[in-house]
């Protein structure tokens, strides 16, 4: 790699832009990472670490996210596990018995779907989890459900590749594309030009706003997630653990034949106004735990709300007394970037070679990685590893959002 070439230009310093750095390292390619604030700024760096296949409807979300969860062993072999990683499953906890039987129902289409998940009883849930209350009915489990403390995943890819020769240039903005014709040649960035053979998208939320000057729609709309820390507890808990009011979000909950309207609710959510709850909660080993996660789209706003923050203490003080008194260290937003389909956009775009597009990641943890080793296959001109069909950059080339603008 001289100065200012390399054979691949990454953007964005994500779970996904480091992953590609990875891969394509490990393909043989020079490469260079540009990140216009620092590694794990975006969402990566404010994530809840779930690998998290319990809710990911059957096909090619599925697939995929078990794809890319699948990849870790082989991550770790080599870089070793600062991050956290355990596959010790996820539980979706339930406060009634009607509800209970909407998630026996969820279980058995899962396992359809080829999914590990059963139904246990209240017992057996707090022998599974001993933070959960008495109050729990019951709960699913589902073995195959990891986690990851993902700054720390991120920041542990950036040091390999890092060591693997990868430039990394932080607090460097890219402002545009460099063309030929209609090849893309390179990058203008704050700290001046940088070409190369392939430059990847990978800027997460922000994806729309580099691909809008090459007549790209990528129509990502930002999902701000907001999450509350506790000052470090002792060990209490070591499963992903989703909760009632986080299910009334999913079709896959919704289209169950048990399912009503009004289920999966709480008395705090009345007078809510902006976020509704994707109740979870995970424990991290340095005993902090992370509770969240009220959902809204202000656009690109990163800031953490009373109401978002409120609905989450409040919440969580109702279904866990255990955790009335514990002490808060911190509240952070992040935006997480939604696509219609829920699938990223990854691949090439035609008529604009040099290119490669790798952004509008939902569920980024599996996601991430996968999209790596595919981002490496392409570029290497190797066949890719999975069906890239459902990928394709401009699937959503004529959408328009109907009410709001996506920024
Ligand atoms: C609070 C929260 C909790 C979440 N929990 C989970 C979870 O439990 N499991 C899961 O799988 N997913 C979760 N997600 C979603 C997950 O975080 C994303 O899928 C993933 O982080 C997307 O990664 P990314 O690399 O595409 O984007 P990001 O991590 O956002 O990275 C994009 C990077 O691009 C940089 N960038 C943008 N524009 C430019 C530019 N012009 N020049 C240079 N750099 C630029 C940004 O600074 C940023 O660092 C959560 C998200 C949030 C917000």
């Amino acid at each position: 790699m001289n100065q200012s070439h390399s054979d691949v230009i990454v953007i964005g310093g994500g779970v996904v832009g480091t992953s590609c750095a990875y891969y394509l390292r490990k393909a043989g390619h020079s490469v260079r990472l540009i990140e216009r604030e620092h590694l794990a700024w975006g969402a990566s760096g404010r994530n809840a670490g779930f690998i998290w296949l319990s809710l990911r409807p059957a096909g090619v979300q599925l697939d995929f996210a078990r794809a890319g969860g699948n990849l870790y062993p082989e991550i770790i072999a080599d870089i070793g596990n600062e991050f956290e990683y355990r596959r010790n499953g996820g539980m979706i906890y339930c406060f009634a018995e009607d509800e209970l039987q909407v998630l026996r129902e969820l279980a058995g289409r899962r396992r359809a779907d080829g999914l590990a998940m059963e139904v246990v009883d209240g017992k057996t849930a707090r022998e599974l989890c001993p933070i959960l209350p008495d109050s729990v009915t019951g709960a699913t489990f589902c073995p195959e459900d990891a986690q990851i403390y993902t700054p720390k995943f991120v920041q542990a890819l950036g040091r390999a590749v890092r060591g693997a020769g990868v430039d990394i240039l932080e607090g460097t903005g890219v402002s545009g594309f460099i063309t030929a014709g209609e090849r893309i040649t390179g990058v203008e960035t704050t700290a001046g030009r940088f070409t190369a053979d392939t430059t990847v998208l990978a800027t997460g939320s922000w994806g729309p706003m580099l691909a809008e000057t090459i007549g790209l729609n990528l129509p990502i709309r930002p999902m701000r997630l907001q999450a509350v820390a506790t000052k470090p507890l002792p060990p209490l808990f070591d499963r992903l653990l989703y909760g009632p009011l986080a299910l009334k979000q999913y079709t896959i909950i919704r289209e169950l034949p048990s399912y009503r309207e009004g289920m999966f609710r709480s008395l705090s959510e009345e007078g809510l106004r902006h976020v509704d709850l994707l109740e979870c909660m995970v424990q991290r080993h340095d005993g902090t735990v992370m509770l969240g996660l009220p959902m809204d789209y202000p656009g690109y706003d990163q800031t953490a709300t009373l109401e978002g923050v409120g609905i989450t203490a409040k919440v969580f003080a109702e279904h866990f007394p255990q955790l009335t008194r514990a002490e808060v260290a911190t509240s952070w937003a992040g935006l997480l970037p939604s696509t219609p389909d829920s699938l990223p956009y990854i691949g090439p775009l035609p008529g604009h070679e040099g290119l490669i597009v790798a952004a509008g990641h939902v569920f980024g943890n599996a996601a991430g990685p996968i999209t790596g080793k595919l981002v490496a296959e392409l570029v290497s001109g190797v066949a890719p590893s999975f069906d890239m069909a459902p990928f394709k950059v401009d699937r959503h080339q004529d959408y328009a959002p109907e009410t709001e603008r996506l920024w």
